[in-house]
């Protein structure tokens, strides 16, 4: 599976929750980086459901005109409510396709506030990435603080001697949906390394 680092931004893929949460802050942040990437002419990548912030961030990409693959395995297209207006929707059989394909399909990733499944999708990212199986970066995007105590967790595994000094720990951290793309294009174009000064301890949080 193992792939080059991407050499230009075209496509990203977004993690995030099917439910919208009880920060509104959340949403707004899910309704502008789809506008971003719209913007930005990348393609969104993301789960094809309609519920939750997948919803949001989709159709805020499609209202501004940006171009949007869904990707959706059969069992969850009730449950997440596939999103029928998409252009590009696949349908996969399985979960494991469908994490496969959307690996595939994007040249970075972000996780914006989720549940256990937004969780898993970005760990995997960071344990095939830590693997030395890709070099496409992951942000996690920290909305009011959303991330850190999975931040803190990385710390402690870090200070318990589970996450190794030489491990390139790789993740990027954002405050702000603004900063990612341009965080994430700074990545591409500086090539390999994709930790470096991106991944902060908590307390710069
Ligand atoms: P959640 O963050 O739990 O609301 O889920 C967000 C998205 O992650 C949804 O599209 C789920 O289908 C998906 N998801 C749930 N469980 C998993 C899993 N084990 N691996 C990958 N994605 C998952």
């Amino acid at each position: 599976m193992t792939t080059k680092s991407p050499k230009h931004l075209t496509s990203v893929c977004v993690y995030c929750g099917s439910s919208f949460g009880s920060d509104p802050a959340h949403e707004a942040a899910a309704a502008r980086l789809g506008q971003l990437i719209a913007e930005s002419g990348l393609r969104l990548v993301y789960g094809g459901g309609a519920v939750g912030l997948m919803g949001t961030v989709a159709r805020a990409a499609m209202e501004c005109g940006g171009a949007v693959t869904g990707i959706i395995p059969r069992f969850l297209e009730k449950r997440e409510v596939m999103l029928e207006t998409l252009e590009d929707l696949v349908i996969t059989q399985t979960m494991h396709e469908r994490k496969q394909l959307m690996f595939q399909k994007s040249d970075a990733f972000i996780a914006l506030p989720g549940g256990i499944g937004t969780l898993e999708e970005a760990v995997e990212m960071m344990t095939w990435a830590q693997l030395g199986q890709h070099r496409k970066p992951v942000v996690l995007a920290n909305i009011n603080g959303f991330w850190s105590p999975l931040l803190e967790l990385l710390d402690h595994m870090r200070a318990q001697g589970y996450i190794r000094p030489d491990t390139e720990v790789p993740y990027l951290i954002a405050k702000q949906v603004g900063e990612i793309i341009p965080m994430l294009e700074q990545t591409v174009a500086r090539g390999p390394s994709i930790g470096g000064e991106g991944v902060a301890s908590t307390e710069e949080l």
